[in-house]
């Protein structure tokens, strides 16, 4: 597997593209890429039938499977050749994470060569051999190697330098396994960069992380503790930070960012040169039953004054005929208004959720593509802040 990108600068703006997949050896995915989040094998809300339906699933995609949500499966899926093959999936790839970017992540609950995560049926605990194991039943595409990433802004020195040690010692036990692995010799294995707000640590951890040449690339790991209130850091929390990792990365490897960021960070991150994100935002937009509509034009119309969000459940859309967004070819802008979508989050209907999923699935991979198609355009200094200064009213 490969990850090319053309700008060697630090610390800006980059395209990349990303191929050598054995299971589809013609496919390319160009970055910045959304990774599409999923839970237990599917999108939330859609089953793969409606996803066909919608147009959502027109493209091929790179899924996101968090070890969390597929934990409890894996004796299942042992029965098949690979999670792809039991959930159905099989035209798609994947793309395996330790922690689920959606749920908020127990803080404490890590021993000195285990990492626990948490499923409906209560707490796993992983060493490293076991974490392979799993792997060898999943066959990701792309997999992330174990990792202690239980450290946010809060976190003292002392932990944030645990969770640094234990994950150097865990990438040894994983990178041993898969270099020797003939299951896994053709996926791609990222090394998480840990460290918390320690510039002292990040630079540790990335001094450790260069000695490791057969790393497709990093996950940038450690900022938070995933579920919702991810969506709530500003980036000048984060700049710092992040700036002098980025600076000491290696510039030709892939560098992914996993939560759900509001997408006024996703716009700083992709300026800082992150080139993979996944789509949990969307999912936190459709459980707080609100459609995404920030615009996707870097022209605008000077009195535009579209919100970058709504809030279905609020009364004043209980006669408005319209849909969401007026340009949107999503089915539910097609068939259906805020009025109707409103009634549906009123009555507490399941099917609220899945119009507003079908909504925000659509608008959010139109974002990447206009988010790629504005930086081959040198417009993108534009169209970030054409929807930063939406998201300014609001935040
Ligand atoms: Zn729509």
């Amino acid at each position: 597997m490969n990850f090319t990108t053309d700008c060697l600068e630090q610390c800006s703006p980059r395209i990349g593209t990303l191929s050598g997949f054995k299971r589809f050896p013609g496919t390319k995915f160009t970055t910045p890429l959304l990774l599409m989040y999923t839970r237990r094998g599917s999108i939330p809300h859609l089953t793969k039938e409606v996803q066909r339906l919608t147009g959502v699933n027109i493209q091929q995609q790179l899924l996101s499977i968090s070890l969390p949500s597929i934990i409890s499966m894996t004796e299942v899926i042992k029965q098949y050749n690979s999670f792809v093959e039991f959930v159905k999936m099989q035209e798609h790839l994947t793309f395996l994470t330790i922690q689920d970017p959606n749920e908020l992540t127990n803080k404490g609950f890590q021993q000195t060569d285990s990492i626990s995560v948490w499923s409906r049926h209560g707490r796993h605990t992983l060493n490293a051999e076991e974490y392979m194991n799993i792997v060898d039943v999943i066959k990701p595409d792309i997999y992330l190697a174990l990792c202690d990433g239980d450290t946010d802004c809060h976190s003292t020195a002392k932990h944030v330098q645990k969770s640094v040690r234990r994950s150097e010692n865990l990438l040894k036990q994983c990178l041993a396994r898969h270099n020797n692995s003939e299951t896994l010799k053709f996926s791609g294995i990222l090394g998480a960069v840990e460290g918390g707000y320690e510039i002292n640590e990040r630079e540790r951890c990335i001094n450790y992380l260069k000695n490791h040449d057969s790393l497709l690339g990093y996950v940038i790991d450690g900022l938070h503790r995933n579920g919702p209130k991810t969506a709530t850091i500003k980036y000048e929390e984060i700049e710092k930070i992040l700036q002098h990792t980025i600076n000491m990365l290696p510039k030709e490897k892939l560098r992914v960012t996993m939560g759900c960021w509001n997408p006024t960070v996703v716009l700083d991150l992709i300026g800082l040169g992150v080139d993979v994100f996944d789509s949990s935002y969307v999912s936190l937009m459709t459980d707080q039953l609100k459609a995404i509509t920030f615009p996707l034009e870097s022209n605008l119309q000077q009195n535009d004054e579209t919100p970058p969000e709504i809030s279905l459940n609020e009364k004043r859309y209980a006669e408005d005929f319209s849909p969401i967004s007026p340009d949107c070819i999503c089915l539910t802008c097609k068939l259906h208004t805020k009025a109707y979508i409103h009634h549906l989050c009123q009555a507490k209907e399941l099917l609220a959720h899945v119009l507003l999923m079908i909504h925000n699935t659509h608008h959010y991979i139109q974002f990447f593509e206009a988010i790629r198609t504005n930086l081959t355009n040198g417009t993108f200094p534009k169209f970030r802040k054409n929807i930063q200064t939406r998201y300014q009213l609001i935040l």
